[in-house]
């Protein structure tokens, strides 16, 4: 995919995965990728693996974000409001922010339901697409 993320290191969009680490000692998984020192506070660790997380969670909890989230979100300017999503992955069970895909407002999501990962344009430049990560439910058969 055309594009390079909006901000450079939580993600590749090319897989698409979110990019975390996972302590050398005690297996904890971070992200945003944590790279100085363990946050397990039985773990002295400063050695990490970089690890692709996991591309598919479920719901943990969502909203309507009415306000401009903190980093590492990149608002759209002007802001218009979004469907936001915590998202706790298959297989770190860490809980994980993002924005719902385009098109998903919180009447398509349900705490339990299975969604995935994906990225989408936040906005063009001069430079090309910039891209973030978005999740979208998976259908259910
Ligand atoms: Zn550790």
């Amino acid at each position: 995919m055309a594009g390079v993320p909006v901000v450079e290191g939580f993600f590749d969009p090319s897989v698409p995965a979110l990019l975390g680490t996972r302590c050398t000692e005690c297996a904890t998984v971070f992200f945003p990728a944590e790279r100085s020192w363990c946050r397990n506070p039985r773990c002295e660790s400063t050695t990490f693996d970089e690890v692709e997380l996991s591309r598919e969670g479920t719901v943990w909890s969502f909203t309507d974000a009415q306000y401009q989230p903190p980093p590492p979100y990149v608002p759209a300017d002007p802001y218009v409001p979004f469907a936001i999503v915590a998202v706790e992955l298959a297989a770190e069970g860490i809980v994980v922010l993002g924005q719902a895909a385009d098109g998903v407002t919180v009447a398509d999501l349900a705490v339990g339901g299975r969604v995935k990962l994906i990225t989408e344009t936040l906005y063009s430049d001069d430079d090309g697409d910039k891209l973030v990560w978005r999740w979208r439910p998976i259908k259910e058969a």
